[in-house]
């Protein structure tokens, strides 16, 4: 159920509501609007005494929240949630656009990268350090040396970093170097590991599992969000049909369907999502008219000599390119590509 307060609603109501609340076992997570505060209330399906809390000062009106995840649902948040990455905001009117290697490989490699994706506008650095490889033989990431290089580049460079962290015991020193924590589609539901992103209050990027419904997709945000940890991100990166042209298939529907289920920002991944180079540009331009917050796009300086995921990299000058089309539809949308 979420309590409603009336716009404006003093705070020592606010706090009685809270304090009825959690006197009756439930847990409260508070969501405070520019108009009016939102009291989520969250407990283990035991009822509780709806009529009562209408009653109470400043209280608007009670909604049952009919969808299993109450803290990532639009009802819970209408406004939508924006959070600030660099001097950046995500969620909001602009379009967060990260790019860089799948695979952090060297020193040079990625500050060469880095530096190409800083002039063609991207915002965020991505680069993997811990790679989780479908093949035990296939290269899986410089580690913590990796991870060195990809925060120093980003440093040199004025670029927020994000990168996949792959089990709880790497979350804090994933922390000490990222500045986004990427969980990625192997692990969208390895509850572990979202119970300690959660926990790091680090800001998040969840990426949809290569089987996943939406609805398993956003209770596995929901584990995030039930720490308190409000800075998560969704990440549509392309889902398992009978095609098996393209690498996966990019389920465009889910940008505007996330919009409506969910508060939180949708970020495109159109390099797993289409597996080859030659398609990124169009599911990322596609992207951006369907309504997307962001996009996380794999940009190689070398990439028929890539360690991972080279065929769908593209060369820096290819996203430069892309980035100026991108800004465009941007604009015939309403959004903005600083
Ligand atoms: C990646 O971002 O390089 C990656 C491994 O992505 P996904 O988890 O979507 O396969
Ligand atoms: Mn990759």
């Amino acid at each position: 159920m979420i309590v409603i307060m009336k716009a404006q609603a003093r705070m020592r109501n606010i706090s009685a509501v809270i304090a009825r609340i959690e006197d009756a076992g439930f847990k409260v997570h508070l969501s405070e609007g520019e108009e009016r505060t939102i009291i989520g209330v969250i407990g283990d399906g035991r009822p509780i005494d709806r009529d009562q809390i209408e009653r109470m000062a400043d209280v608007e009106r009670c909604l049952p929240i009919l969808e299993p995840f109450k803290l990532a649902s639009r009802n819970f948040k209408p406004t939508g949630t924006t959070f600030p990455l660099g001097d950046h905001l995500v969620g909001g009117k602009e379009i967060i656009l990260m790019a860089g290697p799948c695979s952090v490989e060297s020193r040079s490699q990625i500050m060469e990268t880095a530096q190409a994706v800083k002039e063609a506008g991207a915002h965020v650095l991505r680069g993997g350090a811990f790679k989780p490889r479908t093949s035990p033989y296939s290269f899986q990431g410089l580690g913590e040396e990796g991870l060195e290089y990809l925060a120093e580049a980003g440093q040199q460079f004025g670029l927020p970093v994000v990168t996949e962290v792959i089990e709880p015991a790497l979350v804090s020193l994933v922390c000490q170097f990222a500045d986004i924590l990427q969980v990625g589609a192997r692990n969208m539901q390895n509850y572990a590991l979202l119970h300690a992103v959660g926990e790091s209050q680090h800001p998040v990027l969840l990426k949809r599992g290569m089987s996943s419904l939406m609805e398993e997709w956003l209770m596995c945000a929901e584990y995030i969000l039930s720490h308190g940890n409000t800075r998560v991100m969704l990440c549509e990166r392309g889902i398992r049909t009978f095609e098996t042209y393209t690498r996966n298939t990019f389920d465009i529907n889910a940008i505007p369907v996330i919009k409506q289920m969910s508060h939180l920002p949708i970020i495109a991944d159109p390099s797993h999502a289409t597996g080859k180079w030659e398609y990124v540009s169009s599911a990322a331009k596609a992207s951006v008219a369907a309504g997307a917050d962001g996009l996380i796009i794999e940009v190689h300086p070398e990439p028929e000599s890539a360690l991972s995921d080279g065929v769908q990299s593209l060369k820096p000058r290819r996203y430069a390119q892309l980035v100026i089309q991108m800004k465009a539809i941007a604009e015939a949308v309403d959004r903005e590509i600083r």
